[in-house]
């Protein structure tokens, strides 16, 4: 069988790989606790669940235009004016299978071979994948402090004559950081200056804690949308927990957009109108939905900083926002593969390795589960890991033997 080495180089998505270890051991009853994927647990707002529902009765179900239905269109040229202030026009948006696939359309669309994008670790696991496929070169920077946060210098030193775009996500999955409004006016005055995207992955920007904001990029550039390089990259899968009904989308300069239609309408021809109809639902309906979820994700990240605040050896950064957590257990092991695959064997609990991420060493925790989830599974890592704990206990009735690594 024949290959290509390009896609052979695409690595599996290891957050929906250990997931399906994980069914697979719960399918054989093994009582397994995920902390691994990020996905809230609410119901789909039920305006969306309706506008569904109307379109499957009508039995019309049918192509849409390549970039989206002009009211679902309408409803995120509404959701940018009132979250970016920004007025745009319906050429400026094109509409998606979710953001993961708005993503890859921005980079398929905007890349040449060999071009260059600039990836902020700890990063999203997909993006330097997105950007190999698209035959680019990813170019990760790690703080050189050690912090969850870049320096504008250490992006500057990494830009070279290829470098095409740079993806910014704060909040930040994995970290849970957001980063600071000065961090982000310097990086969209360099990209502008530069003629650089700057792309902007605001998938979590509502789910914020403590009273904070992440502030938007749009803020600090005076250009309008035809000619900032700032790109925004949103989605109902993680605002509304709507992770099944597959809808993301760009709002971009009206060239890009058009280049962008002309590639998915060779891709999928569009997005399903079934979907498109849920995401209007919910972006047109009651908003104290999204209200809801970020108080009890909140609530969640509250839960979860008290459980790791007694865990000694392990450092953590409190996350402000998203539903993940990213605690250093190097003091236990440098290799998180491995550390992942023990915890998820040994203690049944699915966690993601920080390699993945960019960093080597620490495990992503996800606290979009229940406050039972959060609790029994740092418990149960806890156990895992602890040399004082006790060398066997009972999970259910599945006796389980605590051997390391
Ligand atoms: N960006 C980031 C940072 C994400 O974490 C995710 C989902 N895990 C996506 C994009 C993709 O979102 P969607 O489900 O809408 O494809």
């Amino acid at each position: 069988m024949s290959i290509s080495r390009l896609a052979r180089s695409i690595a599996t998505s290891p957050t929906l790989a250990l997931n399906e270890e994980a069914r697979k051991m719960r399918e054989r009853g093994e009582p397994v606790v995920n902390m691994g994927i990020g996905e809230p647990k609410n119901k789909t707002p039920i305006t969306a669940v309706l506008s569904t529902a109307a379109l499957l009765n009508t039995g019309d179900i049918k192509y849409t235009p390549p970039d989206g239905t002009p009211s679902l269109k309408k409803a995120i040229i509404r959701y940018t004016e009132e979250n970016y202030n920004r007025v745009i026009a319906p050429e400026n948006v094109i509409v998606s299978s979710g953001a993961k696939q708005s993503i890859f359309n921005i980079l398929y669309s905007i890349l040449n071979p060999q071009d260059e994008v600039i990836i902020l670790a700890p990063h999203w696991v997909s993006y330097p994948e997105m950007v190999k496929m698209c035959f680019g070169v990813p170019v990760v920077i790690t703080p050189e402090d050690g912090s969850f946060i870049p320096r504008l210098q250490e992006i500057e030193q990494a830009v070279s004559s290829f470098t095409k775009a740079i993806i910014v996500n704060s909040p930040n999955n994995p970290s849970g950081a957001i980063f600071p409004p000065d961090l982000i006016q310097e990086i969209v005055e360099f990209c502008e200056s530069r003629k650089i995207y700057y792309i902007a992955d605001d998938i979590y920007h509502k789910l914020v804690f403590d009273g904070k904001r992440a502030v938007p990029a749009y803020q600090f550039t005076e250009k309008d949308i035809e000619n900032t390089m700032v790109i925004a990259v949103n989605g109902v899968a993680k605002l509304y927990g709507m992770t099944g009904l597959r809808i993301g989308w760009v709002t971009a300069n009206k060239k890009l957009v058009e280049v962008m239609t002309n590639v998915q309408s060779q891709m999928t021809s569009c997005t399903s109108s079934i979907l498109q109809a849920a995401a209007e639902g919910a972006l047109t309906g009651m908003q104290n939905v999204v209200e809801n979820l970020r108080l009890t994700i909140e609530n969640n990240r509250n839960v979860v900083m008290q459980e790791l605040g007694s865990f000694s050896g392990i450092k953590t950064t409190r996350p402000e926002g998203t539903f993940y957590v990213l605690p250093d257990f190097r003091a236990y092991s440098n290799k998180s593969v491995e550390l992942a695959t023990f915890l998820l064997h040994k203690a049944l609990v699915v966690t993601v390795p920080g390699k993945e991420f960019g960093m080597e060493g620490y495990l992503r925790l996800s606290y979009a589960g229940s406050v039972k989830d959060i609790t029994t599974g740092i418990e149960r890592i806890k156990w895992g890991l602890d040399p004082n704990s006790p060398n066997e206990i009972y999970i259910g009735d599945r006796k389980m033997i605590r051997d390391w690594l």
